[in-house]
């Protein structure tokens, strides 16, 4: 992907565009921001860059590297996921940093990617920091975070920062344009309202339906704040069934309920159905409520029992409503 195609985040890509045509982007750079706001994607589009062979505009999305970057099969670019076992530990690291010292295999540069770096441990940060200490030639690491200070200041110190936001509705459809232009504007919107500006959700939402998903998002929604408890649980008891629809739900669930925070915050260009859903509830039990829902999605990574979790989420979701 090009940069220019990117959503959003204007100041962000400004920035780097500069950098990039010259030719001088940091070797060390961390990406923060919420789930959903693009943090993989930029990350792609940086290893893509530092691989890209075109005398031009890199990544230029043409040239084998930039094709090989894109399909994920780049000899050269590398990327650790923290939400896999081991693949952030001191171990790992270590390994990391012996191979940063060997030449690239086929490109001018080699591009390490650690995802969700809130997973690595202070001794693996330590070890991490002794490469950024002397940091081998032609070689980037590009880490990612929901927030960067989760990162011992070291290792900050040593690496730009760059903080995404999501996109608003209107950014993302933009792009969803690009990529499914056989939907109406209409649906492009939806979506993009519904998954709170994260494109690669309301890609996967126009392109299954995702009506039921959406459906169930509100309504468990509109539950969390009635008086009686049952109906949420009948509501979240619909999870228990399957992983990939519950995801696909609490995914939902997290755009929307970020959407009405903006809309209770007095954000513009936010949609007619997040200020409906906002209205008389307050930013401050939204706002912790989003919280509730962000956290209650990340349980969700790990393999929980369904049935537990939709008994256990509906509680969670509840505690938002007693100020918890
Ligand atoms: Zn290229």
């Amino acid at each position: 992907m090009l940069l220019s195609a990117f959503a959003g985040n204007t100041d962000v890509k400004y920035e780097l565009s500069e950098a990039m045509s010259r030719r001088s982007l940091p070797h060390a750079i961390i990406i923060e921001g919420d789930k959903g706001c693009g943090k993989k994607t930029l990350a792609g589009i940086l290893a893509a860059y530092a691989v890209c062979s075109s005398d031009g505009e890199r990544p230029c999305g043409r040239c084998p590297h930039c094709l090989k970057a894109e399909k994920g099969i780049h000899p050269d670019i590398f990327s650790l996921d923290g939400n896999k076992p081991g693949e952030l530990n001191i171990d790992s690291i270590r390994n990391v940093r012996a191979a940063a010292y060997i030449k690239p295999n086929e490109a001018a540069n080699k591009v390490y990617m650690l995802f969700n770096c809130e997973k690595m441990l202070i001794p693996a940060q330590n070890a991490f920091l002794k490469v950024l200490e002397e940091p081998p030639e032609n070689v980037m690491f590009i880490l990612t975070a929901a927030s960067s200070s989760v990162l011992l200041q070291t290792v900050r110190s040593r690496s730009r920062i760059l903080t995404l936001y999501p996109p608003l509705p209107d950014e993302a459809a933009a792009v969803l344009r690009t990529r499914l232009p056989d939907k109406s504007e209409k649906e492009l919107l939806e979506a993009a309202e519904t998954a709170g500006g994260n494109i690669g959700l309301a890609a996967e939402l126009l392109k299954s339906g995702g009506e039921e998903e959406r459906k169930l998002a509100e309504e468990i929604f509109r539950a969390v704040f009635m008086s009686a408890e049952y109906p949420l649980l009948l509501l979240t008891n619909r999870l228990s069934k399957d992983r990939t629809f519950a995801v696909r739900v609490l995914d939902c669930l997290c755009g929307l309920t970020a959407e009405c925070v903006r809309a209770a915050l007095g954000a513009e260009n936010t949609s007619d159905k997040a200020k409906e859903l906002s209205d008389r509830i307050s930013a401050n039990r939204l706002t912790v409520l989003q919280k509730n829902v962000q956290h209650a999605r990340e349980v969700l990574n790990i393999n929980v029992n369904l049935s537990f979790y939709s008994t256990w989420l509906s509680g969670v979701l509840r505690s938002t409503e007693n100020g918890g």
